[in-house]
Protein backbone atom coordinates (compact mmCIF):
# COMPACT_ATOMS: atom_id res chain seq x y z
CA UNK A 1 0.00 0.00 0.00
CA UNK A 2 1.11 3.57 -0.70
CA UNK A 3 2.96 4.87 3.00
CA UNK A 4 1.43 8.25 2.05
CA UNK A 5 -1.72 7.08 2.81
CA UNK A 6 -1.12 5.44 6.37
CA UNK A 7 0.04 8.74 7.24
CA UNK A 8 -1.24 9.38 10.16
CA UNK A 9 -4.31 11.83 10.22
CA UNK A 10 -3.49 14.91 12.49
CA UNK A 11 -6.18 14.88 15.27
CA UNK A 12 -5.40 11.47 15.63
CA UNK A 13 -1.63 12.36 16.39
CA UNK A 14 -2.48 15.64 17.96
CA UNK A 15 -4.30 13.40 20.67
CA UNK A 16 -1.19 11.64 22.13
CA UNK A 17 -1.08 12.70 25.48
CA UNK A 18 3.22 13.97 25.24
CA UNK A 19 1.46 16.89 22.72
CA UNK A 20 -1.23 17.72 24.47
CA UNK A 21 0.79 18.25 27.33
CA UNK A 22 2.94 20.05 24.95
CA UNK A 23 0.25 21.78 23.90
CA UNK A 24 -0.63 23.09 26.73
CA UNK A 25 2.58 24.49 27.67
CA UNK A 26 3.90 26.01 24.72
CA UNK A 27 0.82 26.35 22.27
CA UNK A 28 -1.02 24.46 19.98
CA UNK A 29 0.76 26.42 16.75
CA UNK A 30 3.92 25.02 18.00
CA UNK A 31 2.90 21.40 18.35
CA UNK A 32 0.90 21.02 14.91
CA UNK A 33 4.16 22.68 12.98
CA UNK A 34 6.00 19.43 14.92
CA UNK A 35 3.58 17.38 13.58
CA UNK A 36 3.00 18.53 10.16
CA UNK A 37 6.81 17.78 10.19
CA UNK A 38 6.99 14.74 11.09
CA UNK A 39 4.26 13.66 8.44
CA UNK A 40 6.30 14.92 5.93
CA UNK A 41 9.08 12.93 6.71
CA UNK A 42 6.39 9.78 6.86
CA UNK A 43 5.17 10.84 3.62
CA UNK A 44 8.89 10.89 1.89
CA UNK A 45 9.60 7.60 3.59
CA UNK A 46 12.12 8.89 5.90
CA UNK A 47 10.58 7.10 8.50
CA UNK A 48 7.28 5.31 9.14
CA UNK A 49 3.75 5.84 9.34
CA UNK A 50 3.70 4.32 13.08
CA UNK A 51 7.08 6.91 14.30
CA UNK A 52 4.76 10.04 13.35
CA UNK A 53 4.12 10.84 17.15
CA UNK A 54 7.31 10.01 18.15
CA UNK A 55 9.13 12.20 15.74
CA UNK A 56 7.12 15.25 16.64
CA UNK A 57 7.55 14.75 19.69
CA UNK A 58 11.47 14.69 19.23
CA UNK A 59 11.21 17.62 16.82
CA UNK A 60 9.12 19.53 19.61
CA UNK A 61 11.24 22.81 20.62
CA UNK A 62 11.80 23.65 24.34
CA UNK A 63 10.21 27.32 23.97
CA UNK A 64 7.28 28.92 22.87
CA UNK A 65 10.31 31.18 21.21
CA UNK A 66 12.56 30.37 18.45
CA UNK A 67 15.26 31.85 20.17
CA UNK A 68 17.85 29.56 21.47
CA UNK A 69 19.63 29.52 24.75
CA UNK A 70 23.57 29.13 23.82
CA UNK A 71 26.90 28.34 25.33
CA UNK A 72 29.20 30.95 23.86
CA UNK A 73 32.43 29.58 23.88
CA UNK A 74 33.80 31.74 21.18
CA UNK A 75 36.03 33.34 23.60
CA UNK A 76 34.42 36.64 22.81
CA UNK A 77 33.13 37.72 26.08
CA UNK A 78 30.39 40.38 24.21
CA UNK A 79 29.59 38.53 21.01
CA UNK A 80 27.09 40.40 19.13
CA UNK A 81 25.40 37.91 17.53
CA UNK A 82 24.99 35.91 20.71
CA UNK A 83 22.96 38.72 22.72
CA UNK A 84 26.03 40.83 23.76
CA UNK A 85 26.21 40.39 27.78
CA UNK A 86 24.82 37.48 29.78
CA UNK A 87 22.26 38.48 32.06
CA UNK A 88 23.49 37.04 35.75
CA UNK A 89 20.67 34.64 37.57
CA UNK A 90 19.71 37.88 39.79
CA UNK A 91 18.95 40.30 36.53
CA UNK A 92 16.79 37.18 34.94
CA UNK A 93 15.11 36.38 38.16
CA UNK A 94 14.11 39.54 38.38
CA UNK A 95 12.92 40.25 34.82
CA UNK A 96 10.74 37.04 35.29
CA UNK A 97 9.46 38.50 38.58
CA UNK A 98 8.72 41.73 36.49
CA UNK A 99 7.15 40.06 33.05
CA UNK A 100 3.67 39.27 35.02
CA UNK A 101 1.90 42.94 36.07
CA UNK A 102 4.57 44.69 38.48
CA UNK A 103 4.68 47.42 40.26
CA UNK A 104 6.44 49.52 37.24
CA UNK A 105 4.40 53.19 37.87
CA UNK A 106 2.98 52.02 40.60
CA UNK A 107 3.11 52.78 44.36
CA UNK A 108 1.65 49.94 46.66
CA UNK A 109 1.80 51.80 49.20
CA UNK A 110 -0.47 55.22 48.36
CA UNK A 111 -2.00 53.44 45.62
CA UNK A 112 -1.02 56.02 43.04
CA UNK A 113 1.27 56.76 40.38
CA UNK A 114 4.48 56.82 40.74
CA UNK A 115 7.95 57.16 38.99
CA UNK A 116 8.54 54.37 35.98
CA UNK A 117 11.34 52.43 36.85
CA UNK A 118 12.75 54.37 39.76
CA UNK A 119 14.54 51.67 41.09
CA UNK A 120 16.86 51.23 38.07
CA UNK A 121 16.82 54.89 38.18
CA UNK A 122 18.09 55.37 41.78
CA UNK A 123 20.47 52.13 41.59
CA UNK A 124 22.44 54.12 38.91
CA UNK A 125 22.43 57.20 40.06
CA UNK A 126 23.36 55.67 43.21
CA UNK A 127 26.33 54.02 40.89
CA UNK A 128 27.53 57.21 39.32
CA UNK A 129 27.55 59.78 42.51
CA UNK A 130 28.72 61.86 40.02
CA UNK A 131 26.03 61.99 37.43
CA UNK A 132 22.92 64.73 39.34
CA UNK A 133 20.74 63.19 37.07
CA UNK A 134 20.02 59.81 35.26
CA UNK A 135 17.94 59.04 32.09
CA UNK A 136 17.21 55.34 30.66
CA UNK A 137 16.30 54.80 27.06
CA UNK A 138 16.08 51.50 24.59
CA UNK A 139 20.08 51.91 23.28
CA UNK A 140 22.85 54.09 23.41
CA UNK A 141 21.59 54.54 19.84
CA UNK A 142 18.86 55.99 21.30
CA UNK A 143 20.47 57.84 24.25
CA UNK A 144 22.53 59.72 20.92
CA UNK A 145 19.27 60.52 19.26
CA UNK A 146 17.77 61.91 22.10
CA UNK A 147 20.69 63.88 22.78
CA UNK A 148 21.12 65.10 19.31
CA UNK A 149 17.43 66.01 18.62
CA UNK A 150 17.00 68.05 21.73
CA UNK A 151 20.01 70.23 21.65
CA UNK A 152 20.90 70.38 17.94
CA UNK A 153 18.30 69.94 15.68
CA UNK A 154 18.51 72.32 13.17
CA UNK A 155 21.60 73.44 14.40
CA UNK A 156 25.24 72.31 14.46
CA UNK A 157 27.39 69.25 16.72
CA UNK A 158 30.92 69.73 16.79
CA UNK A 159 32.96 66.47 16.56
CA UNK A 160 36.44 65.40 15.31
CA UNK A 161 36.70 63.38 12.22
CA UNK A 162 38.76 61.27 14.05
CA UNK A 163 35.51 59.94 16.06
CA UNK A 164 33.16 59.53 13.19
CA UNK A 165 32.78 56.09 14.10
CA UNK A 166 30.87 52.85 12.52
CA UNK A 167 30.02 50.66 15.17
CA UNK A 168 29.26 47.63 13.35
CA UNK A 169 26.79 46.14 10.85
CA UNK A 170 26.46 49.20 8.69
CA UNK A 171 25.40 51.20 12.10
CA UNK A 172 27.38 54.88 11.67
CA UNK A 173 27.43 57.19 14.57
CA UNK A 174 27.29 60.43 11.83
CA UNK A 175 24.53 59.15 10.29
CA UNK A 176 22.26 58.42 12.93
CA UNK A 177 23.12 62.11 13.94
CA UNK A 178 22.03 63.75 10.81
CA UNK A 179 18.56 61.65 11.09
CA UNK A 180 17.72 64.17 13.70
CA UNK A 181 17.98 66.93 11.76
CA UNK A 182 20.99 68.12 13.25
CA UNK A 183 23.99 69.10 10.75
CA UNK A 184 27.86 67.97 11.85
CA UNK A 185 30.68 70.75 12.21
CA UNK A 186 33.22 68.14 11.76
CA UNK A 187 36.51 69.39 12.96
CA UNK A 188 40.09 68.69 12.79
CA UNK A 189 41.60 65.30 10.85
CA UNK A 190 41.85 61.54 11.05
CA UNK A 191 44.52 61.27 12.93
CA UNK A 192 44.29 64.53 15.11
CA UNK A 193 42.22 66.84 15.96
CA UNK A 194 43.06 69.88 18.66
CA UNK A 195 41.66 72.13 20.95
CA UNK A 196 41.84 75.19 18.51
CA UNK A 197 39.86 73.20 16.22
CA UNK A 198 37.09 72.67 18.53
CA UNK A 199 37.25 76.43 19.81
CA UNK A 200 37.31 77.79 16.07
CA UNK A 201 34.11 75.86 15.43
CA UNK A 202 31.83 76.12 18.56
CA UNK A 203 29.54 79.20 18.26
CA UNK A 204 25.92 80.44 17.95
CA UNK A 205 24.95 77.85 15.83
CA UNK A 206 26.21 74.76 18.17
CA UNK A 207 23.99 72.73 19.80
CA UNK A 208 26.28 70.58 21.58
CA UNK A 209 30.11 69.24 21.12
CA UNK A 210 30.28 65.35 20.90
CA UNK A 211 32.79 63.54 21.79
CA UNK A 212 32.75 59.58 20.57
CA UNK A 213 34.96 56.60 22.30
CA UNK A 214 36.36 55.06 19.09
CA UNK A 215 35.41 51.86 20.66
CA UNK A 216 36.46 49.61 18.22
CA UNK A 217 39.78 50.54 16.13
CA UNK A 218 42.42 51.93 17.30
CA UNK A 219 44.68 55.09 15.64
CA UNK A 220 48.53 54.64 15.96
CA UNK A 221 51.33 57.27 15.00
CA UNK A 222 51.08 60.52 14.97
CA UNK A 223 47.98 61.11 16.32
CA UNK A 224 46.45 63.51 18.88
CA UNK A 225 43.10 63.99 20.38
CA UNK A 226 41.95 66.53 23.08
CA UNK A 227 40.95 65.94 26.69
CA UNK A 228 37.17 65.88 28.12
CA UNK A 229 38.79 68.12 30.82
CA UNK A 230 40.04 70.53 28.00
CA UNK A 231 36.78 71.07 26.28
CA UNK A 232 34.76 71.84 29.54
CA UNK A 233 34.93 75.41 29.14
CA UNK A 234 33.77 76.05 25.95
CA UNK A 235 30.59 77.19 27.30
CA UNK A 236 28.21 74.39 25.38
CA UNK A 237 26.73 70.90 26.59
CA UNK A 238 30.07 68.61 26.14
CA UNK A 239 28.30 65.77 25.40
CA UNK A 240 30.70 61.68 25.65
CA UNK A 241 29.98 58.94 24.17
CA UNK A 242 31.33 55.90 25.95
CA UNK A 243 29.95 53.28 24.67
CA UNK A 244 30.80 50.86 26.61
CA UNK A 245 28.93 51.78 30.55
CA UNK A 246 32.21 51.20 32.62
CA UNK A 247 30.42 53.25 35.22
CA UNK A 248 33.65 53.31 37.35
CA UNK A 249 37.49 52.86 36.20
CA UNK A 250 38.03 49.08 35.03
CA UNK A 251 41.43 48.08 35.89
CA UNK A 252 41.68 45.16 33.56
CA UNK A 253 40.84 47.96 31.12
CA UNK A 254 42.70 51.05 31.62
CA UNK A 255 41.92 52.27 27.84
CA UNK A 256 38.16 51.95 28.66
CA UNK A 257 36.60 55.37 29.72
CA UNK A 258 34.05 55.14 32.43
CA UNK A 259 31.23 57.35 33.10
CA UNK A 260 32.66 58.80 36.45
CA UNK A 261 35.68 59.64 35.27
CA UNK A 262 34.57 61.33 32.39
CA UNK A 263 31.61 63.43 34.13
CA UNK A 264 34.22 64.48 36.70
CA UNK A 265 36.58 65.79 34.12
CA UNK A 266 33.70 68.09 33.15
CA UNK A 267 31.59 66.51 30.96
CA UNK A 268 27.94 67.72 30.82
CA UNK A 269 26.14 64.42 29.51
CA UNK A 270 27.26 61.12 29.29
CA UNK A 271 25.20 57.85 26.90
CA UNK A 272 26.89 54.36 27.26
CA UNK A 273 25.17 51.24 26.60
CA UNK A 274 23.78 48.61 29.14
CA UNK A 275 24.94 45.52 27.74
CA UNK A 276 28.02 45.65 27.13
CA UNK A 277 30.87 46.07 29.87
CA UNK A 278 28.24 46.58 32.60
CA UNK A 279 26.95 43.41 31.83
CA UNK A 280 23.22 44.21 31.68
CA UNK A 281 20.57 43.81 29.43
CA UNK A 282 20.23 45.87 26.38
CA UNK A 283 19.73 50.17 27.75
CA UNK A 284 21.14 53.28 26.99
CA UNK A 285 22.26 55.46 29.77
CA UNK A 286 22.54 58.75 30.11
CA UNK A 287 23.83 60.47 32.99
CA UNK A 288 25.12 63.75 34.26
CA UNK A 289 23.78 67.54 34.58
CA UNK A 290 20.14 67.73 36.02
CA UNK A 291 18.80 70.72 34.29
CA UNK A 292 20.20 68.56 30.85
CA UNK A 293 19.10 64.79 31.64
CA UNK A 294 15.64 67.12 32.78
CA UNK A 295 15.72 68.02 28.82
CA UNK A 296 15.93 64.84 27.57
CA UNK A 297 13.29 63.28 29.89
CA UNK A 298 10.90 65.75 28.73
CA UNK A 299 11.25 65.51 25.00
CA UNK A 300 8.19 64.02 23.59
CA UNK A 301 10.82 61.51 21.67
CA UNK A 302 11.96 60.25 25.15
CA UNK A 303 7.94 58.29 25.58
CA UNK A 304 9.22 56.41 22.15
CA UNK A 305 12.67 55.23 23.26
CA UNK A 306 11.41 54.47 27.02
CA UNK A 307 12.46 50.75 28.37
CA UNK A 308 10.04 48.08 29.40
CA UNK A 309 9.85 46.99 32.53
CA UNK A 310 11.33 43.44 32.16
CA UNK A 311 14.78 45.95 31.18
CA UNK A 312 14.25 48.19 33.81
CA UNK A 313 14.37 44.86 36.17
CA UNK A 314 17.19 43.41 34.79
CA UNK A 315 19.20 46.29 35.10
CA UNK A 316 18.50 47.06 38.61
CA UNK A 317 19.24 43.78 39.44
CA UNK A 318 22.83 43.95 37.72
CA UNK A 319 23.39 47.73 39.34
CA UNK A 320 22.87 46.79 42.99
CA UNK A 321 23.27 42.84 42.56
CA UNK A 322 25.92 39.90 42.44
CA UNK A 323 29.30 40.33 40.24
CA UNK A 324 27.64 39.83 36.65
CA UNK A 325 28.77 36.51 34.31
CA UNK A 326 30.48 39.17 32.66
CA UNK A 327 32.64 40.37 35.03
CA UNK A 328 33.55 36.93 35.95
CA UNK A 329 34.40 36.08 32.59
CA UNK A 330 36.75 39.11 32.45
CA UNK A 331 38.38 38.43 35.96
CA UNK A 332 38.94 34.90 35.23
CA UNK A 333 42.20 33.40 36.64
CA UNK A 334 44.20 32.01 33.45
CA UNK A 335 45.20 29.28 35.57
CA UNK A 336 42.11 27.64 36.54
CA UNK A 337 40.80 28.04 33.08
CA UNK A 338 43.58 26.00 32.18
CA UNK A 339 42.54 23.47 34.58
CA UNK A 340 39.04 23.07 33.90
CA UNK A 341 40.52 22.84 29.90
CA UNK A 342 42.51 20.52 31.32
CA UNK A 343 39.74 18.02 33.06
CA UNK A 344 37.40 18.53 30.38
CA UNK A 345 39.69 17.39 27.54
CA UNK A 346 40.36 14.75 29.53
CA UNK A 347 37.50 12.88 30.31
CA UNK A 348 36.58 13.60 26.35
CA UNK A 349 39.81 11.86 25.98
CA UNK A 350 38.80 8.69 27.89
CA UNK A 351 35.42 8.38 26.29
CA UNK A 352 37.80 8.30 22.71
CA UNK A 353 37.59 11.81 21.38
CA UNK A 354 40.67 13.01 20.40
CA UNK A 355 40.56 16.57 23.03
CA UNK A 356 43.19 18.58 24.21
CA UNK A 357 43.49 21.37 26.61
CA UNK A 358 45.30 24.23 24.71
CA UNK A 359 45.98 27.83 25.38
CA UNK A 360 43.74 30.50 23.84
CA UNK A 361 43.14 34.56 23.59
CA UNK A 362 39.85 35.62 24.40
CA UNK A 363 39.01 39.21 23.56
CA UNK A 364 36.28 41.67 25.26
CA UNK A 365 34.17 42.01 21.96
CA UNK A 366 30.73 43.47 21.60
CA UNK A 367 32.61 46.56 19.66
CA UNK A 368 35.23 47.28 22.86
CA UNK A 369 38.32 46.85 24.12
CA UNK A 370 40.05 46.84 20.71
CA UNK A 371 43.90 45.03 21.11
CA UNK A 372 43.21 43.94 24.09
CA UNK A 373 43.84 40.18 24.53
CA UNK A 374 42.85 38.10 27.94
CA UNK A 375 44.94 34.78 28.43
CA UNK A 376 42.78 31.92 28.18
CA UNK A 377 42.19 28.36 27.31
CA UNK A 378 40.45 26.23 25.61
CA UNK A 379 39.49 22.20 24.67
CA UNK A 380 40.61 22.02 21.19
CA UNK A 381 38.44 19.30 19.16
CA UNK A 382 38.34 17.92 15.50
CA UNK A 383 36.68 20.43 13.32
CA UNK A 384 34.23 18.10 12.25
CA UNK A 385 32.59 19.02 15.83
CA UNK A 386 31.59 22.56 14.63
CA UNK A 387 28.36 21.72 13.24
CA UNK A 388 26.90 18.66 15.58
CA UNK A 389 27.55 20.88 18.93
CA UNK A 390 26.03 24.09 17.19
CA UNK A 391 23.14 22.23 16.47
CA UNK A 392 22.53 19.76 19.25
CA UNK A 393 19.86 20.02 22.28
CA UNK A 394 22.63 22.59 24.10
CA UNK A 395 23.77 24.31 21.17
CA UNK A 396 27.83 25.34 21.74
CA UNK A 397 29.28 28.15 19.36
CA UNK A 398 33.16 27.56 19.42
CA UNK A 399 35.34 29.09 17.06
CA UNK A 400 37.64 27.19 14.16
CA UNK A 401 41.15 28.33 13.80
CA UNK A 402 44.11 26.31 12.42
CA UNK A 403 41.52 23.34 11.55
CA UNK A 404 40.57 22.64 15.09
CA UNK A 405 37.32 23.78 16.92
CA UNK A 406 38.18 25.70 19.90
CA UNK A 407 36.29 25.97 22.91
CA UNK A 408 37.32 28.70 24.89
CA UNK A 409 36.49 28.33 28.79
CA UNK A 410 36.58 31.77 29.54
CA UNK A 411 33.47 32.62 28.49
CA UNK A 412 31.66 29.43 29.84
CA UNK A 413 29.98 30.33 33.64
CA UNK A 414 31.56 27.96 35.64
CA UNK A 415 28.72 25.75 36.55
CA UNK A 416 28.18 24.57 33.13
CA UNK A 417 31.66 22.61 32.44
CA UNK A 418 29.48 19.58 32.57
CA UNK A 419 26.62 20.44 29.83
CA UNK A 420 29.37 20.95 27.87
CA UNK A 421 31.31 17.72 28.47
CA UNK A 422 27.63 16.04 27.67
CA UNK A 423 27.26 18.19 24.49
CA UNK A 424 30.42 16.84 23.08
CA UNK A 425 29.91 13.39 23.97
CA UNK A 426 26.41 13.42 22.31
CA UNK A 427 27.80 15.79 19.12
CA UNK A 428 31.00 12.50 18.47
CA UNK A 429 27.57 9.77 18.39
C1 LIG B 1 28.18 50.21 20.91
C2 LIG B 1 28.29 51.67 20.75
C3 LIG B 1 27.17 52.44 20.40
C4 LIG B 1 25.83 51.80 20.14
O1 LIG B 1 25.29 51.35 21.34
P1 LIG B 1 23.95 50.44 21.32
O2 LIG B 1 23.65 50.26 22.77
O3 LIG B 1 24.29 49.19 20.60
O4 LIG B 1 22.91 51.24 20.63
C5 LIG B 1 27.31 53.79 20.28
N1 LIG B 1 28.51 54.39 20.49
C6 LIG B 1 29.61 53.69 20.83
C7 LIG B 1 30.90 54.42 21.04
C8 LIG B 1 29.54 52.31 20.97
O5 LIG B 1 30.63 51.61 21.29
Amino acid sequence: MDSRRRVPRTDLVLADPRLVATAGRLGRAIVKDAVAQAQRRARQGEIGPEEVADAAVAALPPYATSMRPVINMTGVLLHTNLGRAPLSSAAIASAAAAAGSADVEFDLATGARARRGRGALEALARAVPAAEDVHLVNNNAAALVLVATVFAAGREIVISRGELVEIGDGFRIPDLLISTGARLREVGTTNRTSYADYAAAVGPETGLVLKVHPSNFRVEGFTGSVEVAALAGLGVPIVVDIGSGLLAREPLLPEEPDAAGVLKAGADLVTASGDKLLGGPQAGLLLGRRDLVERCRRHPLARALRVDKLTLAALEATLRGPATPLHEALRADPAALGERAGMLADKLAGAGIDARAVSSEATVGGGGAPGVTLPSAAVSLPERFTVPLRTGAIPVVGRVEGGRLLLDLRTLPVDRDDDVMRAVLEADG
